[in-house]
Parts: C-alpha cells; sequence; structure tokens
C-alpha cells in the first residue's frame, strides 16, 4: 500500500472505490507531485489488471488520406488533387492484410479521411473481402466522424451505417476523432469536425447495436488542464449509460507538418500527469492505453508505472502519426513483447475486444 500525503483525502476514496469529483481530478492533472498520483493510479491498475500489460498484433489500414475538412493539427489529409492524395483499393487493402495476418497479424485497423467519392458500398465490400480472405482477424474501423460522414453521403441514419457495416463484418470501433470535447478548444482546431454531443452519440448506436468502443482525447495544444477534466467526466457519464467503452486512449499532440506546429511537443511530465489522472477520474473504464507511437519510447517504459495497462498495437503501415512527426521508431513484435518484459510486466496478447484467438483460423485456406 503506498504511503500518500499530499492526497491522502483522495486516495482514501480511491481505496473505497468512491467515485472521484471534478476538483479532485483538476488537483491531480495540475499536480508535479508525479510520486503520489503515480502510486494511487498504479494502484487501480494492478488492483484491476496485475502486471498484466495488454497489446494488439495489428496491421493499420488508412485507406484514403482525401479529406473535406481541415483539422489544424492534421498532418495526414489531402485535398483530392494534391501532391500525395491516394485512395486504395478494396484488392489492394485485401491483399495488404491477407500478409499480414499470414505473419500471424489478427486484427486490422482502418481508419482515414472523409473522402466524398467513397461510397457506404467500398466500405462494405472492404470489410466482406477482409472476412473472407482472414476470417480470425477481428476488424476495428471508422470512427465516430467517419460513421456519421458516411451516414449524411448517403442521407441515411448513422443507425443503418453501423448495422450495414456490422452485417458486413466490422467488429469494433475505434476511439479517434473525439479530439477534446471542451466547445471553445474544438472551435480552435477542428470547428467544422462534429461536436463532442454528436461523437459521444455516435458511440451511444454502436453500443447498443452491440459493439464496443474505445475513446482518445487529444492533449497538449490548445486545450487546458480543465478542459481534459471535462473530457474525462463526459466519457465517464457516457460509459454510465452504456458500458461499451473498453479503452481510453490519451494522444499526445504531435506538431508537425501542421497549422499547429508552434506549439511544442508535451513534456513527460504533462503526459504523465494525463495518463495517471485519467486511470483514477475514469473509474468504468476497464482499460488504459499508451500507444507507442505517441511518445517518446523512454516515457512508455514508465507509463506501465502510472496507470497504464495497454500498449496497443504493433501497427505496422501506421502513417498518421508518423505524418505529424512522431519521433517513435516503430516495434516489431518481438520488441514490443521484449520491452513489456524489460518493464517487469507481463506481455498479455489480445485483440481490441480483449479476448483470445485461434491463430490457426486467420487466413482462409
Ligand atoms: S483529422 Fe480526420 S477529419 Fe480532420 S482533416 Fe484529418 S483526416 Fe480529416
Amino acid at each position: 500500500m503506498p504511503f500518500i500525503k499530499e492526497f491522502a483525502d483522495i486516495f482514501e476514496k480511491v481505496k473505497a472505490g468512491t467515485r472521484l469529483s471534478e476538483t479532485d481530478g483538476i488537483r491531480l492533472i495540475k499536480t508535479n507531485n508525479i510520486a503520489e498520483l503515480g502510486a494511487m493510479a498504479d494502484f487501480v491498475k494492478r488492483r484491476l489488471h496485475g502486471n498484466k500489460a495488454h497489446f494488439t498484433h495489428s496491421i493499420n489500414v488508412n485507406h484514403s488520406n482525401i479529406c473535406v475538412l481541415s483539422c489544424k493539427f492534421c498532418a495526414f489529409a489531402k485535398k483530392k488533387n494534391e501532391e500525395g492524395a491516394y485512395a486504395l483499393s478494396v484488392d489492394e487493402i485485401e491483399r495488404r492484410v491477407k500478409v499480414a495476418a499470414s505473419h500471424g497479424v489478427w486484427e486490422v485497423h482502418i481508419v482515414g479521411g472523409l473522402d466524398p467519392e467513397l461510397k457506404l458500398s467500398y466500405y462494405e465490400e472492404m470489410l466482406r473481402r477482409i472476412k473472407k480472405s482472414c476470417p480470425g482477424v477481428l476488424i476495428q474501423a471508422f470512427t465516430a466522424v467517419e460513421l456519421d460522414f458516411y451516414a449524411r453521403l448517403e442521407k441515411i441514419s448513422a443507425e443503418e451505417v453501423i448495422d450495414r457495416l456490422i452485417a458486413a463484418g466490422l467488429g469494433g470501433v475505434p476511439g479517434g476523432g473525439a479530439e477534446i470535447f471542451s466547445e471553445r478548444a474544438r472551435a480552435l482546431i477542428c470547428a467544422p469536425k462534429i461536436s463532442a454531443t454528436r461523437w459521444l452519440d455516435i458511440h451511444k448506436m454502436v453500443h447498443r447495436a452491440g459493439l464496443r468502443s474505445n475513446a482518445t482525447m487529444l492533449y497538449g495544444h490548445v486545450e487546458t488542464p480543465e478542459e481534459r477534466v471535462d473530457h474525462m467526466i463526459r466519457l465517464r457519464e457516457t460509459q454510465d449509460e452504456t458500458g461499451g467503452f473498453l479503452a481510453f486512449v490519451p494522444l499526445a499532440f504531435q506538431p508537425d507538418h501542421n497549422e499547429l506546429s508552434y506549439l511544442p511537443r508535451t513534456s513527460g511530465i504533462t503526459d504523465i500527469q494525463v495518463l495517471a489522472t485519467a486511470r483514477l477520474m475514469i473509474d468504468n473504464f476497464p482499460h488504459i492505453r499508451q500507444l507507442w507511437n505517441y511518445v517518446d519510447e523512454k516515457l512508455i517504459h514508465v507509463a506501465l508505472e502510472y496507470g497504464v495497462d495497454d500498449l496497443g498495437g504493433t501497427n505496422f503501415d501506421e502513417i498518421i502519426a508518423k505524418a505529424a512527426g512522431s519521433a517513435s521508431k516503430g516495434f516489431t513484435y518481438d520488441e514490443l513483447v521484449g520491452l513489456i518484459r524489460a518493464c517487469h510486466h507481463e506481455p498479455v496478447e489480445v485483440n481490441s475486444t480483449y479476448t483470445a484467438i485461434q491463430k490457426d483460423c486467420l487466413v482462409a485456406r
């Protein structure tokens, strides 16, 4: 049991399983006493997961970088006729996933830009072809922002979009596009994007349809510590309603090649304040995930002691973080396992629904 002095009142609540207040969250996220903050977050993490560190062997497919929006933090999106703009054919996507599955990858993560030329039938075909070629692979795809866009493009409800994609093979929804829920900060970095309320409503629809999803938070740009805590509380309240979220995934802002490049990278202290506070505040999310490609490698070494139980996927082919200047060199499967062991944790390979899989049925025979 850690000895906690400055935050003794909060630790009493943590031990008793009493929900922390907004005021508690703001005290935690602003503190430089990361020793006590980390000890409390680690206490909760070990109560839930012991010494386990989850990870997924996955491929990232970014099917199109053409996007009708221009979010200020985005270094990935292009306009249709801009140099470097692309949209992958379903054949090419199927080929990439088959190659990955033959190397033991068992999850495909698909997100892309809001490309007005790609119809819902393209996404349905993509999912069906992947499931036919690689039946054992779980497909986690399409952010709430993308699902909303498909609905508006097809002039149908988002519920219908979700149902049709599930029928085609969708197995889960990633947490992207949440950015920061604060209306003030959202207006400054991604004004035309769907509102926080709509993002949360789409996830409620996903949960009602029987799928699980994740939730991100983009931090380290124009938002305040109070707005980070507000974001966490809105997620906690939604989770109270549906219970459908699995992982909270904080994403440190990457400052290269975008309109916010004048901002500095987040400090290690900020990263830890966010991770550890999230573990304590979002008490109804089972998992806190630190994607290794969004922070310095040495931060990953300590994140597992500050509330994190999940390092995400091996994610080869990931280009969104790289486009924005992620300094991470990337990890192979063996390197990620080795890193977890070097941090004195037990590596546990899962898919994004945190279930085991029969690896011998990944690729259709
Ligand atoms: S963040 Fe997403 S929606 Fe915004 S410009 Fe980039 S690809 Fe488009």
